[in-house]
């Protein structure tokens, strides 16, 4: 442990953000999921999936199509609770 664990935690944290910068989620959120988690976090964002096959819904305030993970709406400040169910849309899903 010390500098090489540094090292180690700095290669996994880039490669898992540049995975999941490519799968477009945030950059520096995976950075440090994969600094952390090392192997681990570079396995979740291997297999998380893209962020635009994630079901979306409206807020319902500014009605901006916010991802249905988000509990604050970005655009007015809004929080969100779980939506009415026919209000998600599922970009990924057919129908
Ligand atoms: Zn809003």
């Amino acid at each position: 442990m010390g500098f090489e664990y540094l090292v180690i935690a700095f290669l996994f944290g880039l490669s898992t953000a540049i995975i999941g910068k490519a799968k477009g989620s945030s950059f520096w959120v995976w950075f440090i999921v994969g600094a952390v988690l090392l192997i681990f976090g570079l396995i979740a964002v291997v297999l998380s999936r893209r962020e635009k096959d994630e079901p979306e819904r409206q807020c319902p305030h500014c009605l901006k199509a916010v991802k249905l993970y988000v509990q604050v709406c970005p655009r007015c400040g809004s929080e969100l609770f779980m939506p009415d169910p026919r209000a998600v849309r599922h970009p990924g899903v057919r129908g």
